[in-house]
């Protein structure tokens, strides 16, 4: 049973309104709304997308009663009009129109000049005092009929069009007189029986009752569910149908048809913004067969007409308060508006937009935080073409200039058709489509792509409104580019590019370079409006804003855009520059031995403090022992060689971290990496063994092998420790030959060796559960040891200098207090040492990161022994649902939200009933022990928009997120705070 209102399932737009849009679609709502403001709206009536999921539901057909309910409308349409539908003499022509609730541009089928047909023509022709338009209108119609709702290929019809054109030497469609139409309405009628095996009916109620039937059947149609499964958008709302009176833009020069937005879907500007097609009809528009003129031109033309439609333009936008998207038709000089909605627009423009309303009156401060959805505004922060790179490029490798239609900035590969645009990027390229027009069927190909570009259309064609939407650079209407389908090319300027040729694309101003550029991220110096918009953010929101940095370039950006501290610097991404990397390496060689004979010597001396006098002597003589050992030890001395070296470049970091925060907290996390990511691949290092010994083989053609290089029993000291890299001496030709095994072996092949015998030893089943974070700090202390002394020395030059610094030390991967328990003091007594060597009082803070269940189930008595907790809520996700970070989006994740076994990937926006409630815990618990206890999040949620409203439900002091996101964060913390923003989606 149908369950709208009483069960109706027709609406006339006079009964309806804007709140209505589940029930009559947006477009249906909003014609309504209009016709109720006094907007010219044609007249007409919607049927609601209830029917439509009723249709589905008993076997598509139209559900009972409901035709009975259209035939009456139509009836009071014709009253309205003073028209009947079918009648040869003053014949009323309809358009079907789909929309539902959420836009879903294009995916959806519609058919205009319903009405038209044999026996009325003559009669709309009548109606339009000339034959050509009546006859291009049955044209459409039955080239529409024939594609939409039969089926049909597309291009049978388009074919004959184009036939049409070139045999009588036309360009455009509308050059071809009544005449020729006829005879293309015939042809078009011949396909249809011949794909179809009958003709069109000419009984005009026959042919609209299978128009709605298609226009219900197209919520289903494969690219409207793809569309959907994309965006997110549910498969259950349905799809309204609009059924109004034709108005015709296809009179004459008086006649027309445009779409604009009210101020400028790029930028924000106040001004009109669209195109306008004489002459035409919707379809012609959007479809950017023809590039129509900028609406801007209109004014110099027809000033009053331009006047007239500025001025609904800002009776809709003061209506609404938000920019709009507007159709209209103009018929013979008077204007009709055929549908508003709320304008796509970039995120700059949103923001610039928000703004201006507030100073304009029409919006309050906190509404407009509530806008603009705030990962959008990464947006604005998008990628730009380098400066030098794109005036080098300029001078020497543009290509073409066409329309910006979606701004940012994009290189790839040329690739001219959608399917080959997925296998493309999903083989890992970068790719740019490069195509005609779009339509909605290369949807699945824009997704995948990094821009688009197409060489006719306008800022309101498919590609452009698609990719704004994506957030992906667009150049449209690049008329000067040759796209050729058959040589598989695009040539401009006397330049051709081939598919798989790099090319690279503004979005911004249009232009096409060939080659790759090289991007920079935008200043945010130069974003006024978003900075004003995130001021009256910080005005409101109650989590503070961190951000996970590395570097101090990544901290100076962090603080550019806000952020009130580091809230994760992850130090051992310290470790992978090229100039650290061996000594990390060479301290793993080591370390583990190392480490081991230290601590067991500090422990015989710990024993000997306490022993009892009989066992002193013994003792004495052990300690003694053991200390000669850890001095004459070169793997000790090699340790704490390699200790000292990354000391060094460890304080110049930690210095200039905390520099560029300015007193502001940075936490500092120990080293937190599995050991193994400091090391090639084990499968690689076996490969390139193999190439190693085959190489020396073919090229002295001796039996070199994997044994030929084991490091020779003299190469061990005399504690049978291994000797560091340094120490031990490659085999030669002769020791070698002495063995037997006569293998002359490089140098090279023998540190290649080495390192193949550490990855061995380091390598782990499950190196994410395996030995990182306080599982090292542990069993190497001396490594976190020399962090914090790290640390703690950079505080102290800083302070000497007069700048403020604010140090935070936080312990990674703590599963069990004694963990805490037996490092903090350790740790605590090196900071105070190192304070006291060099004379500087410096405070820091030390915490925990909350990222193993356990950890948060018993942080009660972590609390007891730590000063701040931090949410890892990415191992937090990994430990919680026992995925692997590191494999599980590649193998069965993305089928889990698309089969939607999860609502959503959980390493994106935090699953709030699971993970969420082992964050719940931990916060209750930790400030049961301590009330003040500073709580923050450091995980990637940090930056995602619903994960930041649960961190201000459950009452979190911060969230840190990357540089880039923190203007997303304080937007969201502010919209969590003013209650735009929930947890529970
Ligand atoms: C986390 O686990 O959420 C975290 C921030 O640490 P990492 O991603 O470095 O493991
Ligand atoms: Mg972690």
């Amino acid at each position: 049973m149908v369950t709208g209102i009483d069960g109706k399932m027709v609406y006339r737009l006079a009964e309806g309104n804007a709140s209505m849009v589940s029930l009559l679609g947006s477009k249906g709502a909003h014609a309504s709304e209009m016709a109720s403001i006094g907007i010219p709206v044609p007249p007409g009536f919607v049927i609601t997308t209830e029917a439509c999921l009723e249709f589905f539901k008993v076997g598509r057909q139209l559900p009972g009663g409901l035709w009975d309910a259209i035939v009456a409308n139509v009836r009071t349409l014709e009253e309205e009009t003073g028209r009947t539908f079918g009648d040869p003499d003053n014949p009323l022509v309809v358009s079907v129109r789909s929309g539902s609730a959420v836009s879903m541009p294009g995916m959806m089928d519609t058919i205009l000049n319903m009405g038209v047909t044999d026996l009325t023509v003559a009669g709309v022709a009548e109606m339009m005092k000339d034959e050509r338009p009546a006859m291009d209108a049955y044209r459409r119609l039955v080239q529409g009929f024939g594609s939409v709702v039969l089926g049909i290929e597309k291009d049978k019809f388009e074919t004959l069009l184009e036939e049409a054109k070139s045999s009588r030497g036309l360009a455009f469609d509308y050059e071809l007189d009544a005449a020729a139409l006829r005879e293309l309405v015939t042809q078009f009628r011949g396909v249809i029986t011949e794909v179809t095996g009958s003709d069109i009916s000419d009984d005009p109620w026959v042919l609209l009752r299978q128009a709605i039937e298609a226009v219900f059947d197209s919520w289903n149609n494969p690219r409207a569910i793809t569309y959907r499964e994309f965006q997110g958008i549910s498969h259950d709302l349905g799809t309204g149908c609009v059924i109004m009176a034709m108005v015709f833009g296809n009179l004459g020069p008086d006649s027309g048809t445009g779409v604009l937005f009210t101020r400028s879907p790029a930028t924000g500007e106040k001004t009109l913004y669209g195109e306008f097609l004489r002459n035409a009809q919707g379809e012609d528009v959007v479809a950017g067969v023809r590039t129509p003129q900028r609406i801007e031109t209109l004014q110099a033309e027809e000033a009053s007409l331009y006047a007239e439609i500025e001025e609904m333009a800002r009776k809709l936008e003061e209506h609404y308060k938000e920019v709009q998207d507007i159709e209209f038709t103009v018929e013979r000089g008077k204007l009709y508006i055929l549908q508003t909605r709320t304008a796509k627009r970039t995120a700059p423009a949103a923001v610039r937009i928000a703004v201006d309303f507030v100073e304009e009156g029409v919006l309050s401060k906190e509404d407009a935080l509530g806008r603009i959805p705030a990962s959008d505004i990464t947006q604005v922060l998008m990628p730009r073409f380098d400066g030098d790179a794109k005036a080098l490029a300029t001078q020497t490798a543009l290509l073409a200039v066409g329309v910006g239609g979606s701004p940012g900035a994009a290189s790839g590969v040329v690739v001219l058709d959608p399917d080959r645009a997925v296998e493309r990027a999903e083989a890992g390229d970068l790719v740019i489509l490069v195509r005609h027009e779009t339509s909605p069927d290369d949807v699945h190909g824009i997704i995948k792509a990094q821009g688009v570009l197409t060489s006719r259309g306008g800022m309101t064609s498919h590609a452009a409104v698609v990719t704004r939407g994506l957030g992906k650079p667009c150049v449209v209407g690049c008329e000067e580019l040759h796209v050729d389908m058959v040589a598989r090319t695009a040539t401009a300027r006397g330049v051709t590019v081939a598919e798989g040729d790099l090319i690279s694309i503004d979005g911004g101003t249009g232009e096409v370079f060939v080659g790759e550029l090289a991007t920079v991220e935008p200043n945010a110096d130069d974003l006024h409006e978003l900075n004003v918009l995130l001021s009256w953010a910080d005005e409101v929101r109650k989590l503070q804003v961190w951000a996970n940095a590395d570097t101090p370039q990544d901290a100076q950006r962090a603080h550019q855009n806000g952020a009130e501290g580091i809230g994760l610097c992850r130090t051992e991404h310290m470790f992978f520059a090229a100039d650290r990397l061996p000594h990390i390496q060479a301290l793993l060689e080591v370390g583990p031995q190392a480490s081991k004979v230290i601590r067991e010597t500090d422990e015989l001396a710990k024993a000997l403090e306490l022993a009892p006098a009989s066992e002193r002597e013994s003792l004495i003589r052990r300690v003694k022992e053991a200390r000669e050992k850890v001095e004459s030890s070169k793997e000790v001395l090699a340790f704490h060689t390699e200790l000292a070296e990354l000391e060094k470049f460890q304080t110049a970091d930690f210095y200039g971290i905390l520099k560029a925060m300015e007193g502001k907290p940075v936490v500092v996390r120990l080293l937190d990496a599995p050991l193994h990511e400091f090391l090639p691949h084990y499968e690689d290092l076996i490969r390139e063994e193999e190439q190693i010994f085959a190489a020396q083989r073919a090229s002295n053609g001796s039996q070199a092998s994997f044994g030929a290089v084991l490091p020779r029993p003299e190469q061990r000291d005399a504690q049978g420790f291994l000797l560091t890299p340094r120490d031990a001496q490659p085999h030669d030709a002769e020791t070698a030959d002495e063995r037997g095994e006569s293998v002359p072996v490089s140098e090279a092949a023998v540190e290649h060796h080495r390192l193949l015998e550490l990855v061995k030893a380091l390598r782990e089943t499950n190196p994410m559960l395996g030995h990182r974070g306080c599982r090292v700090g542990l069993t190497m202390p001396e490594i976190y040891e020399m962090q914090v002394r790290a640390i703690v020395t950079a505080a102290c030059r800083l302070t000497e200098e007069g700048t403020k610094i604010n140090p935070e030390i936080m312990i990674p991967i703590v599963s069990h207090v004694n963990e805490l328990k037996w490092l903090r003091p350790r740790l605590r007594a090196v900071a105070k040492e190192t304070r006291e060597r060099l004379g500087v009082e410096v405070t820091y803070k030390f915490g925990t990161m909350i990222e193993v269940p356990r950890a948060a189930l018993t942080a009660g008595e972590i609390a007891e022994n730590t000063e701040f907790f931090s949410f890892g809520s990415n191992d937090l996700t990994q430990m919680t649902f026992g995925y692997s970070r590191d494999d599980a989006e590649t193998k069965f994740l993305n089928h889990y939200v698309e089969t939607e076994i999860l609502p959503w990937n959980p390493f994106d926006s935090i699953d709030f009933t699971g993970v969420g409630r082992l964050m719940r815990i931990a916060v209750e618990e930790g400030r049961r022990v301590n009330p003040e206890l500073p709580i923050g999040i450091c995980g990637e949620h940090g930056g995602e928009p619903y994960s930041i409203a649960f961190c201000h439900e459950i009452g979190l002091n911060y969230v840190s997120a990357s540089p880039y996101r923190v203007p997303v964060a304080r937007l969201a913390a502010a919209q969590s705070a003013l209650g735009h923003l929930k947890s529970n989606i």
